[in-house]
Order: structure tokens, then C-alpha cells, then sequence
């Protein structure tokens, strides 16, 4: 079958999850374009982009003529926009309805399936923003996929086990049994690319949701003491404190730790089934291949990614 080889165009294409999917849509072939601000300051990854072969275009997130241009440009759209921009998707929207070409877009999700769960308040707020975004793309008849990655894998163990410190601690949200799902973010970028411009996931929710990366926190420090052989002592942090500290502390600082109870206290990335709709990557795309938790904690151990910059969420 002959290869499809869509222009991609990213939006936060130089920020954390999105320089994935950059490097992902240029190593996959893709003219591959990213949308920045005019004074961003990723100036060393756009170069990096730019001697890839990406194409850079400037302009702000409110500027209604440029978006229709840099549209007009390209097939597939994703948008890997941090938190504080969830709602500027609006203009892209708006953008692809007046472009009118646009073949796919992707916005910017790439987490919790945000239309099957429900959390604490703070989250919550987050999420239906999100929630607004995909109600506006259906409402503009517009083909979408909306990519649910789970937990960034390297962001959290960074969080969760924080393998650069020599403490003997490591902090438990609750009871440290919970299930949750933690991939790999070249991985994400990869998988993205890839159902960005596959057919089948036209109008689907796809969750990347593989076997051997669902682990609860306590099996994730076990591991970790296995390969490291060292023991560490455990600090449970009750529920009730973290729900406490999700009402008192001030927005945007509640929201990471209802994020940690959502994910790591009640499960949320594992307690729904994946519907008869959705996809789920590792079985449509037996062709790639998620690293593993396994996997991900041995690059940990002898080619260690550098501590995320990301924002939380
Ligand atoms: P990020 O790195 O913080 O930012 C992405 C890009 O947004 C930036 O590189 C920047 O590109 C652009 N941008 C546009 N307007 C901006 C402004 N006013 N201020 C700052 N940057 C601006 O984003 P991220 O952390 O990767 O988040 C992307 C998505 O992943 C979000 O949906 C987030 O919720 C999700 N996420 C998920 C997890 C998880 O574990 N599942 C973890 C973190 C984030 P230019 O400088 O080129 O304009």
C-alpha cells in the first residue's frame, strides 16, 4: 500500500511532548511544518527542526489570517499546546473551518481520557476545557483523532522516583496500589504521527494503553530497587491529605496534585474499558512497538533522560 505522506503542521511543536512529534513526523517522512510564536524562545530546537528539513512558520495563536495561510499549507493538523493555551485552540478551529482543507486534526489531549473520567475539581476545570476544544471540532464537522497518551513515561518517573536524588525515600500517593499507564515520549510522538494519518482512526478516540507499561506505584519502586539494588523507605501520603491540599492551595498550583490523585490514588488512566469505538495503539499497530516500564527504567539507569521541563500537566 502506498504510503501516506500528509504535511503535518504542529502547533507547540517546540515544547515537550511536541518535539516528539516533530522529530517523529520528520523521521517518518512527512513534510513537516511548526507553527511558533515570533519571539519563542526554543530557538536552538527550531534550528535543530530547521536543519531536519522542517519548515517554521511565525505567528501568534490569535492571528486569524496567518492560521488560514499556515493551514492552507498542509493536511494534518496537531496541536500539542501546553495547559495555559487549551482554549486558544478555539482559533485554530475557527482557522480549519475557513481553511477548509485540513484532512485531521489532533488537539491537544495526550493525556487522561478526559470524555470517560471524572476528578477532583481543580483537574476537573482543566479537563473540561479540553472537553470544549473536542465540542467545538465535532461541532464544526471537522475529522479528528483525539490521542489519549496516558502518563508521559519518563516525565513521571522523573516525579515518582526521582532516580537523580541519593535519598533512600521515595513518596507514595496513597496506598501505592493503583494502576496506572506510563509510556515512553518518543514513543508518543511515534504513535501520534502514525494515527494522525491512518485512516481507520478518523473520528476515534485512541488510547495508548500497552500491556507492559500498566503499573501501580509500589510495583514501579520494586522494580526500581531490583535494577538499582537498593531499598528505599516509603512515605505514604494519605488521600485525604492530598485531596485537602487540592482545595486549599491556589490555581494552577492545585491542580498537579489532583492530577496525582486522579492517576496515582484512583486509577484513572485503568478504570474504564476501552469501548468497542475506541482504538487501542498496541494492538492496532503491531508493527511498532511501546517501550516497556522495564525498558524505559534501564535507559534510566545508563542513558538517563534529562529531568522533564515540561509544565505538570
Ligand atoms: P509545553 O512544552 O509547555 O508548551 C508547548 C509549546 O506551546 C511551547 O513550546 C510554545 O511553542 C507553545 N506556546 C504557545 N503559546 C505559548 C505561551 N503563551 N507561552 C508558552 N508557550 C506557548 O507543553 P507540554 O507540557 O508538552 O504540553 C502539551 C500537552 O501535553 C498538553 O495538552 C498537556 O496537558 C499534555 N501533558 C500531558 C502529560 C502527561 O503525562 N500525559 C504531561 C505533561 C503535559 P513556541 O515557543 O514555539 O511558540
Amino acid at each position: 500500500m502506498e504510503e501516506d505522506m500528509s504535511k503535518i503542521l504542529v502547533f507547540g511543536g517546540s515544547g515537550y511532548i511536541g518535539s516528539h512529534m516533530v522529530r517523529a513526523s520528520i523521521k517518518l517522512g512527512h513534510p513537516t511544518y511548526v507553527y511558533s510564536r515570533p519571539h519563542s524562545d526554543h530557538t536552538e530546537v527550531l534550528n535543530e527542526f530547521q536543519s531536519l528539513g522542517a519548515i517554521v512558520v511565525k505567528g501568534q495563536l490569535d492571528d486569524h489570517e496567518k492560521l488560514v495561510l499556515a493551514l492552507g499549507e498542509v493536511d494534518v493538523v496537531i496541536s500539542a499546546l501546553a495547559y495555559p493555551q487549551v482554549l486558544d485552540q478555539i482559533n485554530i478551529v475557527e482557522a480549519i473551518k475557513v481553511a477548509g482543507n485540513i484532512k485531521r486534526f489532533l488537539p491537544s489531549d495526550f493525556g487522561c481520557e478526559e470524555d470517560r473520567i471524572s476528578v477532583l475539581p481543580p483537574f476537573q476545570a482543566f479537563l473540561d476545557k479540553k472537553k470544549k476544544v473536542r465540542r467545538a471540532i465535532e461541532e464544526a464537522n471537522i475529522p479528528y483523532t483525539y490521542v489519549s497518551a496516558n502518563c508521559f513515561g519518563a516525565y513521571f518517573v522523573n516525579y515518582l522516583l526521582c532516580p537523580y536524588d541519593q535519598r533512600q525515600e521515595i513518596t507514595v500517593y496513597g496506598t501505592g496500589e493503583a494502576k496506572a499507564v506510563l509510556n515512553y515520549e518518543k514513543d508518543i510522538g511515534i504513535y501520534t504521527i502514525k494515527v494522525a494519518t491512518d485512516p481507520k482512526a478518523c473520528n476515534r478516540v485512541v488510547i495508548f494503553r500497552p500491556r507492559t507499561n500498566i503499573i501501580s506505584q509500589l510495583e514501579l519502586i520494586s522494580l526500581w530497587e531490583k535494577k538499582t539494588g537498593r531499598n528505599f523507605s516509603k512515605i505514604h501520603v494519605p488521600e485525604q491529605e492530598i485531596v485537602t491540599l487540592s482545595n486549599t492551595l491556589l490555581d494552577p498550583l492545585n491542580i498537579p496534585v489532583s492530577i496525582i490523585h486522579s492517576v496515582f490514588v484512583k486509577g484513572v488512566t485503568m478504570n474504564f474499558e476501552i469501548g468497542e469505538e475506541d482504538i487501542e495503539a498496541s494492538v492496532a499497530y503491531p508493527d511498532l512497538k511501546f517501550t516497556t516500564i522495564e525498558e524505559l527504567l534501564d535507559i534510566f539507569l545508563h542513558d538517563p533522560p534529562k529531568p522533564a521541563s515540561a509544565a505538570f500537566e
